[in-house]
């Protein structure tokens, strides 16, 4: 099957299992996501399936390494000062490749942008785990104090979590 095929044959699929009356009420009388969620575009990292999440139910945004700039605080501002989101959830992963090319300092052309960022998370540390969780909670400091004054935000909470890709569970950072 060619690549393209796949993915109109992949939509018939999803068209055939049904959902059409959750899809028309989503889409008739709007989204009200209850959670926003940003984490990295790997494709092993799917936040519907991970927090078994249905359509309309979770906000996502994803980018390589699960780095924010304003495009994602744009999205993030978005979902919760105008749909109304009360949490903001920052996942991070365990192998993830945008966090060992910024260790081993491998990366060209746009991909530097994404690597510039979480090494500045990281700093001097070289361990994947530990680089991953500074990684995420530089994310979670950067959006509490881009949104510490923003009058339509705030009750919303901002929390931290890993996903580890073999066992399917999250951790919750403190
Ligand atoms: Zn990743």
């Amino acid at each position: 099957m060619k690549i393209k095929e796949r993915l109109i044959e992949g939509n018939r699929k999803y068209i055939a299992e049904g959902r059409r009356e959750l899809r028309e009420q989503t889409a008739l009388h709007g989204q009200h996501p209850y959670a926003i969620v940003i984490c990295c575009s790997d494709s092993r990292v799917i936040p519907e399936q991970i927090f078994s999440s249905a359509i309309g139910d979770l906000f996502v945004i994803r980018v390589a390494g699960n780095v924010l700039d304003n495009h994602q605080l744009g999205s993030i501002e978005y979902a919760a000062a105008h749909l109304g989101c009360k949490l903001i959830l920052l996942l991070g992963h365990t192998g993830c490749g945008a966090v060992s090319a910024a260790l081993s300092g491998h990366g060209d052309g746009f991909i530097s942008y994404i690597i510039s960022d979480i090494l500045e998370a990281v700093g001097d540390v070289r361990d994947p785990d530990q680089a991953c969780r500074l990684n995420v909670q530089h994310g979670v400091n950067k959006i509490m104090e881009e949104f510490s004054e923003h009058p339509e935000m705030p009750d919303v909470q901002v929390i931290g979590a890993i996903y580890d890709i073999q066992s399917g569970e999250v951790t919750w950072l403190e």
